[in-house]
Formats: structure tokens, C-alpha cells, sequence
């Protein structure tokens, strides 16, 4: 079993005295600026100057420059993206830390695949929330916190887990339980479930059911659309995920427990699949792939998404989710 932190293994007073430094003033960077803020540490932001940094002033904290950042902190948590991050890095972060300091990050993708070339005098924490960035601030709100995988990847100061676990307790995940984990297995768990295919498997649902005779909606709102999906994420969780099964009807356990089991050739089939991606994500190979992908400027993502929004679902989505007053794109890129 992995062992699981909570707030009575995390002690404030190690960050008395030292300021931290949130770098990337985006989805992480804004929930975990204010919760350490709330929690009573010193912290401020760097950001490149653009509309993220202006946010970051109008709420309140100082903000700089990444490098003149990193100079002022003690602390640095790197919350930009991952495809960004190993240059930023490399030219604003290495050159202003100073010994013994820590760089903390929300993901083990870059330590992973070697892209982060970190010095060996500084400890290198990770604390990787299990949770999007509006979920991390409501969660220590509401003082339920959030899940996180966290561990030390390099520990040069000898204190780097009261460290991790101070910086934990300040962001407000060991409410919601810190598991130990390393970079290599967040990378694995997080990688694996991106590449699982949820949104392919509701989409062909909805084509099948279409083609068999039901309306876009009913298939829509059956899968996805009605908001169902919530409730059963919070009964998965609070009750298991078999035991939420005693909330459906018979009819719907029987059909859920018996009748959606595939085959012995299907299961093999369907393990394969799921092996290959583990296989890609082990060995590199899908790491490598989206190198090139970005350094060539994105073509098959581009093709992809382009295929994805012409399929006739997005419209028939729209005009639906519009309907029904729920839909949220526009307010979001506004
Ligand atoms: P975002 O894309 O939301 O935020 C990125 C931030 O970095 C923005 O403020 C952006 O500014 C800034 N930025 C972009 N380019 C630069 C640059 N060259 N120099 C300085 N700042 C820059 O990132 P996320 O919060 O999604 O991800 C941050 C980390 O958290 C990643 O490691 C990710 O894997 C991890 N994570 C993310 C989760 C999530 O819910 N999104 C969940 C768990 C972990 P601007 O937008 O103004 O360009």
C-alpha cells in the first residue's frame, strides 16, 4: 500500500521566513498562488508580461519577470506547461538558483523523459495535483482539499520531504490525502488515462445509437449531456466502484455486472490495446512523438482536431447544449 499524507504530517512553520515563487500564472499557478497566500506564505509570481502577469497584479501579489522571480524566492513551483518548461528552465529558472533551494512541479513528465536538466545542488519535490485547477482552489475553500501523487525525486538538502510536505499542507492538498509516488509513476497513470480513449468511446456510443434510430439528443443526453455522468463520478468515488451499483435498478446492475462483459477474445483484444499504450508511454515512444509533433508545428494534431470538429456530432452538440442553456464555450473564450 502506498503510504498516504495528511495534514497532521505537514509542518508550516519549515516555510517561516522563506518566500516562494509560483512561476506560470495559469490554471495550477492561480489556484495554488491563492492557497499558499491563504495559508499565511510569502509568495509571489513570475509570469512573462502578458495578460496572465496583469491578473496576477490585479490579485494582489507581487509579480516579476521569471528570472528576477527565481532570484527573490526560495521556493520555485513550476506551473507552466510541460512543452515549455525544460527552456524556461534551462534560460530563466537554473541561472538565478541559488544551493539548496527547491524547484517543485505538478508533473513528472519533463523528469521522466530527461527534458528538465536540473542541477544536483538543489532538491527537486513533486506535487502533482489529481485535480484541474478550479477544483484545487474550491477544494481548499471548502477545506475538503484535493488528491495529489507527491514525492521527492532529489533530495540534496536532506530535508526535501518536510519540504514537500509544508508546501503540500500550504496548497491544501493533504486535506484531500497526498499519496507517495514518484515522477515515473504519475507520468505512467497520467499519460496512460489521457490515452485510454474516453471521449472516442462516448462518441461512437452516440454513432451507434444514432444509427440505430435514436434521436442526436436522447444519444447525447444518454452519455454525456444530461450531467448524469457527475453524479455517478461522485457516487464511483464515495461509494466504489461496484458497490454504487446497489443505486441502479436491477434491470440496470444485471446489465451493467453480466451483460457488458466482453468476450474472452474481445477482453484479450481490449488488454493488447492497453498494453500498447503502456509500452508507448514506457518507452518513449509517445514522449518522442509529441516532440515532433510540436516542432513541426503541430500537422497531425491540427488534421485530427480539424476531422473531430466536422463530424457531425459538434453541430447537433451545440444546438443542444445552447437549448438547454448549459453550454459554457462562449463565456470561457471571451
Ligand atoms: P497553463 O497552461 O494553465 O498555464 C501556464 C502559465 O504559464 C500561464 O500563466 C502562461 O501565461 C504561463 N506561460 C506560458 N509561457 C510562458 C513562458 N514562456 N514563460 C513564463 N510563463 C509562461 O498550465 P497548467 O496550469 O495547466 O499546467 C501547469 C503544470 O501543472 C504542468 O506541469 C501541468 O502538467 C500540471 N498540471 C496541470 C493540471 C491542470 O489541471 N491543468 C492538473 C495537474 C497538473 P500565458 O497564458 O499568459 O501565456
Amino acid at each position: 500500500m502506498a503510504k498516504i499524507y495528511f495534514d497532521q504530517d505537514g509542518d508550516l512553520s519549515v516555510l517561516k521566513g522563506k518566500v516562494v515563487s509560483v512561476l506560470g500564472y495559469g490554471n495550477q499557478g492561480t489556484a495554488q498562488a491563492h492557497n499558499l497566500r491563504d495559508s499565511g506564505v510569502k509568495v509571489i509570481v513570475g509570469n512573462v508580461r502578458d495578460s496572465s502577469y496583469e491578473h496576477a497584479v490585479a490579485d494582489g501579489f507581487d509579480c516579476f519577470e521569471v528570472s528576477e522571480a527565481v532570484k527573490r524566492a526560495d521556493y520555485h513551483l513550476l506551473l507552466v506547461p510541460d512543452e515549455i518548461m525544460p527552456r524556461m528552465f534551462e534560460l530563466d529558472v537554473l541561472p538565478n538558483l541559488k544551493n539548496g533551494q527547491a524547484i517543485v512541479l505538478a508533473s513528472g513528465y519533463n523528469i521522466t523523459y530527461g527534458f528538465l536538466k536540473y542541477p544536483e545542488y538543489i532538491d527537486v519535490l513533486m506535487i502533482a495535483p489529481r485535480m484541474i485547477g478550479t477544483g484545487v482552489r474550491k477544494g481548499y475553500l471548502e477545506g475538503s482539499g484535493f488528491p495529489s501523487l507527491v514525492g521527492v525525486h532529489q533530495n540534496y538538502t536532506g530535508e526535501a520531504q518536510k519540504v514537500l510536505l509544508a508546501i503540500s499542507k500550504a496548497i491544501g492538498t493533504l486535506k484531500g490525502g497526498a499519496v507517495e509516488s514518484n515522477c515515473d509513476e504519475e507520468t505512467l497513470c497520467d499519460l496512460f488515462n489521457e490515452h485510454f480513449g474516453y471521449v472516442y468511446a462516448l462518441r461512437r456510443a452516440y454513432e451507434i445509437l444514432v444509427e440505430s434510430g435514436a434521436s442526436p439528443e436522447a444519444a447525447m443526453l444518454e452519455f454525456w449531456a444530461s450531467g448524469e455522468e457527475m453524479e455517478l463520478a461522485r457516487v464511483h468515488m464515495t461509494y466504489g466502484l461496484f458497490h454504487q451499483l446497489k443505486l441502479h435498478s436491477q434491470t440496470s446492475q444485471y446489465g451493467q455486472e453480466v451483460t457488458s462483459r466482453l468476450t474472452p477474445e474481445e477482453e484479450e483484444n481490449e488488454r493488447k490495446r492497453l498494453r500498447r499504450l503502456i509500452a508507448n508511454i514506457k518507452d518513449g515512444t509517445f514522449a518522442k512523438d509529441w516532440a515532433l509533433e510540436q516542432q513541426a508545428g503541430f500537422p497531425v494534431w491540427n488534421r485530427v482536431h480539424m476531422e473531430n470538429m466536422s463530424h457531425p456530432m459538434i453541430a447537433e452538440e451545440e444546438r443542444l447544449l445552447r437549448l438547454l442553456g448549459v453550454l459554457e464555450r462562449d463565456t470561457e473564450e471571451n
